[in-house]
């Protein structure tokens, strides 16, 4: 057995290979560039260029691609090999700087939402050396962003690391304030915690649901799904195990530091978490971990189901997007300090990051926005589609004491005074771990629970940090001007926790009588991508955002068409999946089974005179459900012939969630009660017992 120190990251151009391979005056400049956001410094890039070229090539690899993240939420690559004729008409390879800095896919297919004029198809992608590349099946794989032409993000990484950027530098202000001039930078870390299903693949094969939409479209529910809670923590199936083996092999040569698996609490699904690290790193490493999960079942005749609700009746898969915020001097500034001082710096980015949830809940919400987490949100499970933010009894009084200048704790009697007195000690909260909540505080990170399993967690990110960014400004911008330092940030906090404590709740966030709670304090119930996603127009956000410079107006506007749109098309392929199956697969086997059911009660009284009434009562039961699905199969058709009409997208969301989605419920619901009717040697294709309880 190999080794796992050994072959950890052994096919990523990390900082070890870097620096053995490279000249030290390259590899320091690189490496500012990467720690520092120094600008690129083009000497550099033919120097790295040729030293990951022969790299890659002792490793195998005979291509390089530009690896980037279009808008489909998918990662993009073109593959190009090394090779350049020689002379004397055999081959050498070769790898410029200029191929390693710049690609020129077409982007004319990816989405745009109108941002790419037709007449200028191009776009190009630009070398991220921030995130280090890496071999995949034979090709040199090099992070990348994308951009149209003249500039515009046509990506998700772009926008991120802009997000980055406009945390970075505000932080950097307060830091300042708080006399800390050794820290240069301030990163976000995240450490996304990944959900998925796995299925028998000769069993996936036969569902047309599945393939088309990742999703079962129907199925009534086995005797049992997951109340006996038998599955949570349970111990993992020989299968699974061996998958689980394999995939954590397959992540730690990519050198993405896969940490913990288990079964999760629905039967048939697991999770996976890598320890944390910077954001954009995260981001790419959580894109590849995916993947690499989707290829690694089939090697074992399995097939790994990312999508947010893969089976009505049980849980659906998320992702917890834990994040923090750290300096390059090692302070997580997050977590509570061990002095007044350090507790009053807490306190500060704590605030921010409750005004800044508050004040952009719908950009949080919106971030997460996709057909398939609809299914998730606000749909009787976590969490719902109401943004809060969990802090714990004990911090929640704290802030409580500080908002009303009350003494905290029943000894002390005094008032608490920032950056005078130490905060009380309060315990991480390990035991009674608030599991509803959307926006938990984990003792020293916030967990963002809201994101959708297939999600990249870019989005996510980019708004948390936009949003805290805004904050942080405004609280910088209030400090600076200050007299007196610390009655000013006394001052500011209580005021925060005034005006924010509404987003606070620490109870049971799938309580009906929450949703009632937050409906009065005012909070938004952003149910579906249809209601959240327009909200990113609003001007509010756009003034936000473009203030950042994380997006341009037209970046903006170009992506809520393109979010939209995504989702009318995922429903539209559902819909079309659905008529599909009940009209060619369902009610041909339905009606068969009532024919021979018929053809039994023909063949009994042909013999004896009885009543037979249980077959009768059959044949009506199933009559009816035949009519009900043809008739509802009817009006879905017509509904999506409808859709076609639309020009506004909006409009054309709004009927997808007004019209198409209840229809589907409908047609939905009679084929799951003939289900249960019908003998299960006809029903056409694996049924939810199979695919929950097959994998052995
Ligand atoms: P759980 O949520 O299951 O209790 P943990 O809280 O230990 O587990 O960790 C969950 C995820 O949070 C892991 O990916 C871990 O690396 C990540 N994490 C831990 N500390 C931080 C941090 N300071 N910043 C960002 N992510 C973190
Ligand atoms: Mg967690």
């Amino acid at each position: 057995m190999e080794k796992v120190t050994e072959y950890f990251g052994s096919m990523v151009f990390d900082d070890r290979v870097m620096k053995a391979r490279l000249p030290e005056k390259i590899y320091k400049s690189l490496k500012e560039t990467i720690d520092k956001g120094k600008p690129l410094d083009a000497s550099v890039a033919d120097s790295v260029a040729s030293a990951m070229k022969d790299w890659a090539i002792e490793l195998g690899a005979t291509h390089y691609t530009h690896w980037f993240q279009p808008l489909t939420g998918l990662t993009a690559e073109k593959h190009d090999s090394f090779i350049t004729p020689s002379p004397d008409g055999r081959v050498i390879m070769e790898f410029s700087g200029k191929e390693l800095v710049k690609g020129e896919p077409d982007a004319s297919s990816f989405p745009s939402g109108g941002l790419r004029a037709t007449f200028e198809a191009r776009g190009y992608t630009a070398w991220d050396p921030t995130s280090y590349a890496f071999i995949k099946d034979g090709t040199l794989y090099i992070p990348t962003a994308f951009c149209s032409y003249t500039g515009e993000a046509l990506d998700k990484k772009v926008p991120l690391l802009r997000s980055m950027d406009a945390l970075n530098k505000q932080a950097l202000r307060i830091l300042k304030l708080f006399g800390n001039d050794k820290v240069t930078v301030v990163k976000t870390s995240v450490g996304p915690e990944q959900e998925y299903f796995l299925v028998p693949a000769e069993l996936y094969a036969q569902r047309k649901d599945l393939i088309m939409s990742g999703r079962t479209l129907f199925g009534a529910m086995p005797p049992k799904g997951q109340e006996l809670e038998d599955h949570y923590f349970g111990s993992i199936k020989q299968k699974v195990s061996e998958y689980m083996a394999d995939l954590d092999k397959e992540l730690w040569k990519l050198g993405i530091l896969a940490k913990t698996k288990h079964n999760e609490v629905a039967p048939a699904q697991h999770e996976l978490a890598p320890i944390y690290n910077t954001t954009n790193i995260a981001t790419d490493h959580n894109q590849l971990t995916m993947e690499v999960m989707q290829k690694i079942a089939k090697k074992h005749g399995l097939v790994c189901l990312l999508h947010e609700k893969p089976f009505a009746g049980v849980n659906g898969s998320g992702k917890h997007n834990n994040w923090s915020i750290s300096t390059d001097t090692g302070v997580n500034l997050l977590s509570p300090g061990e002095t007044p001082h350090e507790n009053a710096q807490f306190l500060l980015f704590l605030a921010a990051v409750i005004k800044a949830v508050d004040d952009y809940q719908d950009l949080l919400r919106l971030s997460v926005a996709t057909a398939g987490n609809d299914h998730r949100l606000g749909a009787n499970e976590a969490p719902p589609a109401v943004i809060s933010i969990f802090l714990g009894d004990e911090l929640t009084s704290v802030l409580d004491a500080i908002e009303t200048d009350t003494p905290y704790g029943g000894t002390k009697k005094e008032k608490m005074q920032l950056g005078v007195d130490v905060l009380p000690k309060f315990r991480k909260d390990t035991t009674d771990r608030n599991r509803t909540s959307p926006f938990a505080f984990t003792g020293n990170k916030f967990e963002f629970r809201m994101l959708g399993s297939s999600n990249s967690i870019s989005c996510a990110n980019i708004h948390l940090n936009a949003a805290v960014a805004e904050v942080l400004k405004q609280f910088a911008d209030e400090l600076e001007k200050a007299d007196d330092f610390n009655i000013a940030l006394h001052e500011l906090i209580k005021r925060t926790i005034k005006e924010h404590k509404r987003i606070i709740f620490n109870g049971n966030g799938y309580d009906d009588a929450w949703i009632a709670e937050a409906e009065k304090r005012g909070l938004l119930n952003l149910k579906t991508t249809a209601d959240a996603m327009p909200k990113i127009c609003d001007k509010k956000n756009v003034d936000m955002l473009t203030s950042h410079g994380i997006f341009t107006e037209a970046e903006i506007y170009s992506r809520c068409d393109i979010m939209l749109d995504n989702y009318i098309k995922a429903v539209n392929i559902e819909a079309l999946t659905m008529i599909d199956m009940a009209r060619k697969e369902i009610i041909p086997a339905v009606t068969k089974f009532t024919a021979d059911t018929a053809a039994s009660v023909a063949a009994k009284t042909s013999v004896v005179s009885v009543a037979c009434k249980y077959e009768k009562r059959l044949i009506t039961t199933l009559s009816d459900l035949t009519d009900e699905m043809d008739e509802s199969a009817s009006a879905l058709e017509g509904a999506v012939a409808e859709l076609k009409n639309f020009d506004n997208v909006i409009k054309a969301s709004e009927f997808v969630r007004d019209s198409i989605l209840p229809k589907m419920d409908t047609l939905r619901a009679a084929a799951d009660k003939a289900e249960t009717v019908t003998a299960e040697e006809y029903w056409p294709f694996p049924t939810y017992d199979k695919l929950l309880f097959g994998v052995k």
